[in-house]
């Protein structure tokens, strides 16, 4: 991936044509402002800390190429994918820089390196693909002299599917395209897709308790995971291969969204399915936010919700139809769709069948009865189609934005569903609030992505002009809006993790024993402190 953002150089989604006009005339941006990132030569790297001894002893564990500290390695692993982090990056800050990257090639040589590293007191940061978006990899030394990235690139061969029980044995290094690509030569699917898929890893998505765009279907990765194997600087923790136990509280769930600080994840055993025969992405309408979350709440609660449900508020719907990036309806066009049903200045829907043919017909006729009567009006494939081409392609857009001066960010949370409409309004409202600067206002949107019996997830986007100081603008915003979610009965993560930009309020969430009992397992895991500090634990 590109030091600077995402995806590989070359790569660029430029943003439509509508989108200038959009960002000019309600974020009041200048069309003709260029940020590009600084020179990779300008970026400002310190010098590597690592003592020469420690070296030695890694090259002596790993070899002399997998220890690594050019620039272009320590750069390209001083911070993730989050907004300040790339407003860091591009600016040629690089100040958090690991000493040095190792690169181990099985659980084995990770052992080792945990080892050297606890003896020699050195910071150790597990790295999958660096997609976090919440501080996850960006090395923090807190009072360490030194910090090496591990990198689990390498760790990444072994696919091994039992057919017979629909279960895969997956290195924790394997990126999401090379892991699907695998399964599907065996003809199995993780069904795991988030939107950072395409670089992310199975350790990442693990470490981070990852949903996928349609886990509401397949399942959260932590509903895929069945077995772990875990290295951590006082030894291994290994869980069995079975579909269910009632052997005490569960090993596997403390490792699930363990985001690095006890050990390293190096592999996991998950639930596989059948790659479906079937696919079916449509659109539908609602006159309103509310009337389409009470409609989605219904079909969960009765079973017949799809694989991707997602629900746009009404910003949303308008801004996605503004982009064009529901397809190839312009504004104009989307407009009339809605009008044409009744629904204008409402909420457009996409939801997901996959499996087999017969079954996928047979849950879309169930849910649609539903949606029906929920006051929804079927829109057709075409719409749906448009989003399932485009589901990975927001990130690219995001680099573009930067380019052109915009802040542009995303957070999420879930709440039972009698508090969600509430919540809603009072995220929006902080992140409005907190952004209204001097000009044209900010924009807030939502959309509802992950359906449970009980509750679901809420997921924003928020755009500004940037301000002189992004960073403090940006943690203004993200600071109101937490606030809101804690407030309001909310999670402070949904599927970002906690890394270090959701420190802050872990202990609304765990409260005071939860997080001294995580403190003692790190203690008992890694008595020198060495594994990921300064993340997920206040
Ligand atoms: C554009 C974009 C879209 C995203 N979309 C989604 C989404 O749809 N759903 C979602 O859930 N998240 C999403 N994310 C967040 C991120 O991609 C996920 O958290 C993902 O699971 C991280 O995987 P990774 O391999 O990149 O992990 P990294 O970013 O490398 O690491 C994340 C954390 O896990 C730790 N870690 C990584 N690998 C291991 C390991 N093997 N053992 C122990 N600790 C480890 C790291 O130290 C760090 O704390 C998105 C991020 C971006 C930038």
């Amino acid at each position: 991936m590109r030091w600077w953002g995402w995806g590989e150089d070359g790569h660029a989604v430029p943003p439509p044509p509508a989108a200038e006009k959009l960002l000019r005339d309600e974020l009041g941006a200048d069309p003709e402002l260029r940020r590009p990132p600084v020179a990779f030569d300008e970026v400002k790297l310190p010098d590597a800390r690592l003592p020469g001894p420690v070296r030695e002893r890694l090259v002596a564990a790993l070899g002399a190429e997998q220890v690594r500290d050019d620039r272009e390695t320590r750069i390209g692993h001083s911070v993730g994918r989050s907004y300040p982090d790339l407003v860091r990056i591009r600016a040629g800050d690089a100040g958090s820089a690991p000493d040095a990257v190792a690169l181990p090639g099985s659980a084995e040589q990770v052992a080792a390196v945990l080892a050297l590293c606890a003896e020699q007191r050195v910071a150790v940061v597990p790295f999958g693909g660096g997609t976090s978006v919440v501080g996850g990899v960006e090395p923090v030394r807190a009072g360490f002299e030194a910090a090496i990235t591990l990198d689990l690139g390498r760790v990444a061969t072994t696919v091994e599917v039992d057919r017979t029980s629909l279960t895969a044995r997956l290195d924790a290094g394997l990126l999401g395209p090379e892991a699907e690509r695998r399964l599907g030569e065996e003809g199995v699917t993780l069904g795991h897709f988030p939107q950072s898929f395409e670089y992310s890893t199975v350790g990442g998505w693990v470490a981070t308790r990852s949903a996928g765009q349609a886990s509401t279907g397949y399942g959260r990765i932590d509903q895929l995971v069945e077995a772990v194997r875990c290295v951590t600087p006082a030894g291994e923790l290994g869980t069995k291969t079975v579909p269910a136990s009632a052997a005490g509280p569960s090993i596997r769930e403390l490792v699930l969204g363990s985001e690095g600080v006890f050990g390293v994840i190096c592999e996991a055993t998950v639930r596989v399915r059948p790659v479906p025969a079937a696919r079916r992405y449509e659109g539908w309408s609602f006159a309103s936010f509310a009337e389409g979350c009470d409609t989605f709440r219904v079909m969960e609660q009765a079973g017949a919700a799809a694989d991707v449900n997602r629900l746009s508020d009404e910003d949303e719907t308008r801004l996605t139809m503004a982009l064009g990036s529901s397809g190839r309806t312009s504004e104009r066009l989307g407009k009339r769709y809605l009008r044409m049903r009744g629904h204008e200045g409402g909420c457009i829907a996409i939801l997901g069948f996959e499996g087999a043919e017969e079954d996928v017909e047979d849950r879309r006729r169930a849910a649609a009865a539903l949606l029906r009567a929920g006051g929804g009006v079927a829109l057709g494939h075409r719409p749906g189609q448009a989003w399932y081409r485009s589901r990975f392609a927001a990130p690219y857009l995001r680099d573009e934005l930067l380019d052109r001066g915009v802040l542009v960010d995303t957070l999420e949370t879930a709440t039972s569903w009698s508090k969600l409409g509430k919540l809603h309004g009072a995220v929006r409202d902080a992140l409005r609030t907190a952004l209204a600067g001097r000009g044209t206002p900010p924009l807030a949107m939502c959309h509802v992505s992950h359906l449970y019996p009980s509750g679901a997830s809420l997921y924003f986007t928020f755009l500004a002009r940037q301000q002189e100081d992004a960073l403090a603008q940006w943690r203004a915003a993200k600071t109101a809006a937490s606030e809101a979610i804690v407030a309001g009965g909310g999670t402070i993560t949904h599927h970002h993790a906690v890394g270090r930009d959701h420190r802050p309020w872990l202990l609304a969430e765990t409260g005071p024993l939860g997080i001294e009992l995580l403190r003692a397992a790190k203690e008992r895991l890694d008595p020198a402190g060495i594994m990921n500090p300064g993340k997920l634990l206040p």
